[in-house]
């Protein structure tokens, strides 16, 4: 296939690069110049569009990403496949599908789980929202990028599967945190603290997979000094999208509303910036009650 590929970031250069290693054609384009080996670097966003069976984009937020499908669309041949890879808010996944179609283009949102590492390793999870005709056309590179995709539903559906997972995982990260730091105060082992829940009813991946507390369970970024992982201004995007699409569904989520205020007091008013989104635990450590 033809594949133009925009946004060649942290997560976009790895997958770009995968798809290039699979024989595909690839013409990126990055703002900031970014060239990935395998990838023909051209000069815009329309260059990168035109002719391709599929485009795949990887950007930071909704705003961006709608400004970058004003310059692809009309550029892109009739039948192909837009794929949007970016996390970004519902409203821009539907809107973006929306334009797409009317064009008579093929349209997929489809937001990724498994971070860098999964990118790297062509080991992500692609959720995806667009037609049957639309996901079976970028069933195969998803393949390619990943180990899973589930076709979620109608355009919008990858990106309401995202942004419910991730507010899940981000309430979930603060349960566990919290209740480590009373452990503590109780005088409780943390090692038969994970002993005990990781194998009761509290047990989820936080605690089983990503323990936020160093030398306790399998290999974590707490094992690393924080290091990300999964980055709390990452975490804190994904919550504020939950609650964006909360508050236009009119849907009542307090836990999600505090997980939100949360990331935000960490990274904006504390040393959460830069840390995984896990560093919650020792953020609680030094916290009383008050
Ligand atoms: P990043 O900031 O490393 O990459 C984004 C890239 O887009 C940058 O290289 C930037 O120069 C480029 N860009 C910005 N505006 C552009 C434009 N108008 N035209 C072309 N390129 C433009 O971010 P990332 O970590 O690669 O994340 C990309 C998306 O994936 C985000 O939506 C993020 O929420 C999501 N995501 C990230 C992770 C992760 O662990 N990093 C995990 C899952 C999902």
């Amino acid at each position: 296939m033809k594949i133009g590929f925009i946004g060649l970031g942290n997560m976009g250069a790895p997958m770009a690069s995968n798809l290039a290693k699979a024989g595909h054609q690839v013409h990126g384009f990055d703002t900031a110049g970014v060239s990935v080996q395998g990838v023909k670097q051209v000069e815009t966003a329309a260059a990168a569009a035109e002719a391709a069976d599929a485009v795949i984009t990887m950007l930071p937020n909704g705003t961006i990403l709608r400004a970058v499908a004003d310059q692809i669309i009309p550029q892109m041949q009739p039948g192909a496949v837009l794929i949007d890879c970016s996390t970004v808010d519902v409203d821009s996944a539907r809107a973006v599908a929306e334009q797409a179609q009317a064009a008579g283009l093929l349209s997929v949102d489809a937001p990724v789980s498994g971070g860098i590492g999964g990118a790297a390793a062509g080991t992500l999870t692609f959720m995806a929202g667009g037609s049957d005709e639309a996901f079976a056309k970028a069933d195969p590179l998803f393949d390619i990028m990943g180990q899973k995709a589930v076709h979620c539903g109608e355009a919008g559906a990858g990106q309401a599967a995202k942004i419910c997972n991730n507010m899940i995982l981000g309430v979930t990260m603060i349960a566990t945190c919290e209740a480590f730091a009373l452990a503590d105060k109780l005088g409780l082992d943390r090692q038969k603290m994970f002993d005990v829940v990781s194998t009761s009813s509290g047990y989820s991946w936080t605690m089983n997979a990503y323990c936020p507390a160093p030398g306790v369970g399998p290999q974590s970024p707490a094992d690393n000094e924080y290091q990300p992982g999964f980055a709390a201004e990452l975490m804190l995007k994904d919550l504020r999208l939950s609650q964006q699409a909360a508050d236009s569904a009119d849907a009542d989520t307090p836990m999600g509303q505090i997980a939100t205020a949360l990331y935000e007091q960490f990274v904006e008013n504390e040393d959460g910036l830069g840390r995984d989104f896990s560093a919650m635990l020792p953020r609680f450590e030094k916290r009383g009650r008050s």
